[in-house]
């Protein structure tokens, strides 16, 4: 796929003139193919939610929100953690990886108000949209190992493990995902396409101005 590598989102006015211009109003418009329906999703949160309940029995787990990316993840992911074991607490923790072009150059960045009195003895579940490189989510288990975490798991919706730098494996995998950019149910490609209720991948046209 063209868009295979792509990691930085491009200037916002490009997609626009891109897209508005072959006549696509919405999102649905814009997309080539659907990899995951609504029901596929909700159906695999649901299996995703008994298993952390059943492996967080008794823990009092602090559950870790990944932003953005994973706010809708997230939300229907706690709501299926079913029996919530008492004491689950929740949070959220910002990385962003800064690239040049199209490829993470390994640079993540967090932004937490999370003090580490707040970790600290904590199991940790890390809530995450993808996990590609593995560059970003290994940075943030590496803080909250730093701050004292008893424990720190890693539930992620998506799994491109074909593109991984370095060698890890997350506890919770939603689905096995191809080697493509995609988008919706949380993810985005320059900040849109978040609210998508499904996931799938950008019809060609829509990088075309990447001229990838
Ligand atoms: P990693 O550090 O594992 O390479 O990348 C993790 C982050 O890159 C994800 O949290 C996500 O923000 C972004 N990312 C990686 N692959 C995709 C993709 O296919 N689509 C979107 N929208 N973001 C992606």
């Amino acid at each position: 796929s063209v868009a295979m590598n792509l990691q930085a989102a491009p200037a916002k006015t490009a997609v626009k003139e891109a897209c508005s211009c072959s006549g696509r109003q919405t999102y649905h418009d814009d997309m080539a193919k659907t990899l995951y329906t609504e029901a596929d999703i909700s159906k695999r949160v649901v299996e995703l939610g008994r298993q952390i309940a059943q492996d967080y029995e008794g823990k009092a787990p602090l559950v870790l929100g990944v932003l953005k990316g994973s706010f809708m993840f997230f939300s229907d992911l706690v709501r299926a953690v079913e029996p919530c074991p008492r004491g689950l607490t929740m949070d959220f923790i910002r990385a962003s990886s800064y690239g040049s072009g199209t490829e993470s150059s390994g640079d993540v960045k967090l932004k937490t108000d999370l003090k580490r009195e707040k970790v600290e003895g904590r199991h940790v579940l890390l809530v995450e949209d993808i996990v590609d490189t593995a560059l970003t989510i290994t940075t943030v288990i590496r803080h909250l190992q730093e701050c004292g975490a008893a424990s720190v798991a890693v539930a992620t919706l998506l799994d491109k493990h074909e593109r991984r730098r370095l060698p890890y494996r997350p506890e919770y995998v939603g689905f096995v995902c191809p080697n493509e950019f995609v988008v919706g149910y949380g993810l985005d490609f320059d900040e849109e396409y978040r609210s998508l209720p499904y996931i799938g991948v950008l019809k060609p046209e829509c990088y075309a101005h990447l001229g990838l």
